[in-house]
């Protein structure tokens, strides 16, 4: 077992950066609540200021320079550079590289910066408190990025930056309010804690409970309740298996903010070219997940293994088969929308449309009997027939 002795040496400049909010946060923000109270105005600029930071990491250096799942106008790039140095969690060329290695190396002890399998503290934050080999500086995988001036000016002044948004920021706030002090201790402090935090736990949290829909051979895994507190980023599973996508949370009731935020900005032009992947393939990696983890269940059954793996590979079948017709009839149909004009074509056109939307009706009942059969299988796993 590893001991704190034998562990990398403390990076003190990372430790007072993480622990001092924290500190104050804990004993002379309620210290000073107590005595004095904070009025709304000091609530509502630590919300706001908060909302600023995380959706500028999460829609920013997350989503748009990580994984290039869009492009923005440089205003918002420029507005998410700000916020990223206002978030304290380093330039976003080094966020963007440590970030990506973690994609392409996921759980490997030995190259992902912050693998959950090295434990929950580890990847919520002791990554970045000690000097650790694997994360150690090295933008080499981010050299698209380079190409962004607002990045490159953004790490040349990082400093300054941090300082302007962290604590001339909410001084600023304070003075014009007529109170520093309550300012600079929510908008500045508890807001830069909470900020932190929520967005460590997509690195630890997110990778320990939760269901792995999409991908089973991964740590990360999806949560609805971690999406709460991190704008969204709790559908982790989902990520890791179609990072590029610029949604995390791909149904309409999923909440993901930073995807509202993204679509809102492509309205207004602010981004351009927002990539998700089709309805069809992440169906069919889905049910493919179910597919694969139930006829596991199917060997605990020993003696009605051989008929429940018969019946879950009609169902199966029946289900792709189905998908794959309804996912051609849309293609066909769109197809014909970008070339029927002629009003024979356009008679055409409804009769493809007519095919798609039975398809579809087909596909949705194929798939309520699939989820049938997988309660039914599973009900039967836990009943121990
Ligand atoms: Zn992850
Ligand atoms: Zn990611």
């Amino acid at each position: 077992m590893q001991t704190a002795r034998s562990k990398p040496p403390i990076r003190w400049l990372n430790l007072a950066v993480l622990g001092l909010p924290a500190l104050v946060s804990l004993s002379i923000v309620p210290w000073y609540g107590l005595g004095h109270g904070y009025d709304a105005y000091e609530w509502l600029w630590c919300l706001a200021l908060l909302a600023f930071c995380e959706l500028s990491i999460t829609a920013g250096y997350h989503r748009m320079w990580s994984h290039s799942a869009y492009q923005a106008h440089p205003a918002l790039r420029f507005i998410y550079a700000l916020g990223g140095a206002c978030a304290l969690q380093n330039d976003c060329l080094t966020w963007a590289s440590d970030h990506r290695r973690h994609h392409l190396y996921v759980d490997d002890n030995e190259k992902d910066p912050y693998s959950a399998k090295r434990g929950f503290w580890y990847s919520h934050f002791e990554w970045m408190i000690r000097d650790y080999p694997v994360t150690r500086a090295d933008i080499s995988n981010v050299k698209d990025l380079l190409k962004d001036p607002i990045l490159v000016w953004q790490r040349k002044h990082y400093l300054a930056l941090l300082l302007l948004m962290n604590v001339g920021l909410p001084v600023l706030l304070g003075w014009w309010h007529g109170n520093i002090w309550g300012s600079f201790l929510l908008a500045g402090f508890l807001r830069l804690t909470l900020s932190q935090h929520f967005t460590y736990l997509i690195n630890s949290a997110a990778h320990v409970w939760g269901k792995r829909t999409y991908d089973p051979n991964q740590t990360a895994l999806d949560n609805w309740f971690i999406a709460l507190f991190t704008f969204g980023e709790g559908y982790h599973n989902y990520h890791h298996t179609f990072a590029w996508d610029y949604r995390n949370g791909i149904r309409w009731y999923h909440y993901d903010p930073t995807k509202w935020l993204i679509k809102i900005c492509s309205w207004l032009g602010l981004a351009r070219n927002l990539r998700s992947c089709s309805s069809y393939r992440i169906e069919m990696t889905r049910i493919a997940v179910q597919y694969k983890q139930a006829l596991q269940h199917c060997d605990a059954l020993h003696d009605e293994a051989g008929t429940w793996k018969v019946r879950l590979e009609t169902e199966y079948d029946k289900l792709v088969a189905t998908l794959n017709a309804w996912s051609e009839a849309r293609h066909a149909w769109v197809e014909a929308k970008s070339t029927a004009l002629s009003h024979e074509l356009r008679h055409d056109l409804a009769v493809l449309k007519q095919r798609y939307k039975q398809l579809k009706h087909q596909v949705q009942h194929h798939r309520s009997d699939w989820q049938v059969l997988l309660a039914h299988l599973g009900g039967l796993r836990l009943t121990g027939a």
